[in-house]
């Protein structure tokens, strides 16, 4: 899955998971666990994602490549902000014919850049149960407090206005080139990513099905 920041890969890769029936790989989850527990790859990845700039390819291609190895990902995998350059993409590539894999469809989401901004600077978690929630869309009934458990209400800090802005640019000099990549390969859906949570998944699963037709 491809799209910008705030785009929704990572809630609907979430969902597609439980109807495709395989595991999502969300390169940006993994490297934020990395951080959380101080691993070697954490501690070289944590001051450059604060700052919204890519981590090194070949720390996150390796870091990819050792979980597509593992057993769950036999029967395929929903990636999720990996690739997110042209060095990761070849990468990926090599990687996934080692395996005699390759890429299925790629899934991209669409959304406007001030719904981008709108989206990602609301966003709260808990720091506790990892819940998410949004100051506009799904406030918590009391102010900074999850509903779930109590817990404190945090800003990731790559969600602040300016390291948002610099995310955006980034997926668009760096990623976006991705896109005309896969098109001329003939693995490319772009769909709407705006709307319902609902309608979303429907317009992905149905690109999932097309493309295997
Ligand atoms: P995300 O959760 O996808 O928004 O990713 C959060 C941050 O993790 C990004 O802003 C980057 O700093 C880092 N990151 C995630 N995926 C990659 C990747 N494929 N390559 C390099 N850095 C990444």
């Amino acid at each position: 899955m491809i799209g910008p920041p705030g785009a929704g890969k990572g809630t609907q890769a979430a969902r597609l998971k439980e109807i495709v029936g395989v595991p999502h790989l969300s390169a940006g989850d993994m490297l934020r666990e990395a951080v959380k527990r101080g691993t070697p790859l954490g501690m070289q990845a944590k001051e450059i994602m604060a700052q919204g700039e890519l981590v090194p390819d070949s720390l996150v291609s390796e870091m990819i490549a050792g979980r597509l190895g593992e057993p769950d990902c036999i029967g395929g995998f929903i990636l999720d902000g990996y690739p997110r350059n042209l060095a990761q993409a070849q990468r990926l590539d090599e990687i996934l014919s080692e395996r005699n894999r390759g890429i299925e469809r790629v899934l991209a989401l669409k959304v406007a850049t001030e719904e981008l901004v709108r989206r990602l600077t609301g966003r709260r978690v808990c720091e506790k149960c990892g819940a998410g929630y949004h100051l506009e869309s799904r406030p918590p009934r009391r102010s900074g407090v999850c509903d779930a458990c109590g817990g404190a209400l945090v800003q990731r800090p790559d969600d602040r206005e300016e390291v948002v802005r610099e995310r955006l640019r980034v997926y668009q000099e760096q990623t976006s080139p991705l896109l005309e990549v896969y098109r001329k390969r003939g693995l490319l859906s772009e769909v709407e990513g705006v709307g319902s949570m609902e309608a979303i998944t429907d317009r992905l699963s149905k690109a999932i099905r097309e493309g295997r037709a």
